[in-house]
């Protein structure tokens, strides 16, 4: 269920004006059809571009910003200026354009052609100036947009379009997500709380309560033999605790578990919900803390956040959008606790159970063990450790006035075993380091739950930040304490507290 790219469309428009004759303007249009048929067969772009007609005057401007805004299909716009194109002529279709655009600062020939260039080749190729005008206006209007500036060829130029495309189809299902909470909130929690209201108008994510009753009816009409089928299913994917196994003294536990799976999936399904939320002070009637199953709904593309956190729920769902096919997993995380030794401080992530399986480097072991909170039967859960390499952590809070979106760069680390913990895990050395870090994230109010991604790069959520105007801020490799809170300051000016 996770996302199909194939649905979305991006549009290339073309800017130029009538100034320079019919020849030169057959001429634009030849060039754009190539620049774009080039990108579309570099491989490097997820979503398929659409060469739109050079947009000459206004009115067409305007048109192609309104159809651009109405189609289902179109996620987003590509503008570039082949030759001069007077700004004023964009303001109104700008104005009314309502999906997010990338500025690409390109030109057709990549060199200068020293021999032969004459008038005729200046007055067609301008973007160096043409560009220059249509940014303006962009900046006058106080629009938010991706700038990529290089030749079009450029596989690095091609990459920036295609991780823009990302941004974009993950906005387009931002805007039409539905998230189900099961439950509220944890009692008493502050930073999974937010204003739901703001959020859908900012966000466009939709987020409703549902009774855990209502689930319960869902779960409680799983057949045995559907819940049977599945545990064969968990039987040949993971490595099965013994107890857990067929005829061991617990499948039934596991019966139960494959039972919440289900009625979990066809309740999501049924109401076109694209991420989650449960919270283990409110189980009336479940048997067991659903785990294994929010960790296979994740791992499908389900977004999710314990303890009715929906912010959280929203972000992963929107990382494993933007992340879709590449390599590298997502999934809800929490800063658990630290090995603080000097000579290489890291932080142990987890969840009481709820780690997506998509970031594993192994196959993942289906175990039992009690929790120790929340009362219930001992939940079913799966365990693995996440592979070495870069990932980030992101994190949404409400300040009240606005959305802030802080973003930690990190070094995961290959964990040693850890024989007693039994949940999946992640060690992780946060960029600069986790001294400077975790008192960033603190000084910045980061939640304790995160969005962890592989596959996603920090680059990305700057986007996304643009797209959806909300303030981001970033930790990593360059953070220096000083100069963060001074940007934490200046940022509440520019927010007004
Ligand atoms: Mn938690």
């Amino acid at each position: 269920m996770l996302i199909n790219f194939k649905q979305f469309e991006v549009w290339f428009v073309t800017g130029s004006q009538h100034l320079y004759g019919p020849e030169t303007l057959k001429q634009v249009a030849q060039d754009s059809k190539k620049i774009v048929d080039g990108l579309n067969q570099s491989g490097k772009l997820p979503i398929r571009l659409i060469c739109k007609p050079t947009a000459k005057t206004p009115d067409e401007i305007s048109a192609v910003c309104r159809d651009a805004s109405a189609s289902d299909r179109c996620i987003g716009v590509i503008f570039w200026c082949h030759t001069f194109s007077p700004a004023k002529m964009w303001i109104n279709g700008l104005r009314t354009l309502t999906k997010p655009y990338l500025h690409l600062h390109t030109q057709f020939n990549r060199d200068i052609p020293w021999d032969r260039i004459d008038m005729d080749f200046m007055n067609l190729n301008q973007s160096a100036h043409g560009d220059r005008e249509f940014g303006f206006i962009c900046t006058r209007l106080r629009q938010n947009r991706k700038v990529v500036v290089g030749h079009w060829q450029e596989a690095s130029v091609q990459e920036e379009v295609g991780s823009w495309q990302r941004v974009a189809a993950a906005l387009q299902d931002l805007k039409t997500m539905k998230i189900a909470r099961f439950g509220d909130n944890m009692r008493e929690v502050a930073v999974t709380e937010g204003d739901k209201v703001e959020a859908q108008i900012r966000m466009g994510v939709a987020v409703n309560g549902y009774g855990v009753g209502d689930l319960v009816k869902h779960i409680d009409a799983v057949s045995d033999a559907s819940a049977r089928k599945l545990c064969e299913q968990y039987d040949s994917l993971y490595e099965m605790a013994k107890e857990l196994s067929p005829g061991g003294a617990r499948r039934e536990g596991l019966m139960y578990s494959a039972k919440v799976e289900l009625g979990m999936r066809r309740f999501l399904k049924e109401g076109g919900f694209k991420a989650f939320t449960t919270t283990f002070e409110n189980l009336y009637g479940l048997k067991q803390l659903p785990g294994m199953a929010v960790q296979r709904l994740m791992n499908d593309g389900y977004g999710f956040g314990a303890e009715g956190d929906w912010k959280h729920a929203a972000m992963v769902r929107c990382l494993k959008v933007m992340g879709a096919g590449l390599k590298g997993g997502c999934s809800f995380m929490e800063d658990y606790t630290y090995h603080l030794d000097p000579a290489g401080a890291v932080v142990l992530g987890a969840h009481m159970l709820e780690i997506c399986p998509s970031i594993a480097d192994e196959k993942p072991s289906c175990e039992v063990h009690p929790l120790g909170i929340g009362g219930k039967e001992d939940p079913i859960r799966l365990t693995f450790a996440a592979g070495a390499g870069k990932a980030l952590n992101a994190t949404l809070i409400d300040m009240g006035n606005r959305f802030r979106m802080i973003v930690n760069e990190v070094d995961v680390i290959k964990a040693r075993p850890l024989p007693k913990l039994p949940v999946a895990r992640v060690l992780w050395k946060p960029q600069p380091d986790l001294q400077t870090a975790a008192a960033a994230w603190i000084y910045a109010g980061g939640a304790h739950h995160t969005a962890f991604s592989q596959a996603v790069t920090s680059e990305q959520l700057e986007v996304l930040a643009d797209m959806l105007n909300i303030e981001c801020i970033f930790i990593d490799a360059h953070t220096e304490l000083r100069r963060f809170r001074q940007e934490l300051r200046w940022n509440a000016a520019y927010y007004g507290a």
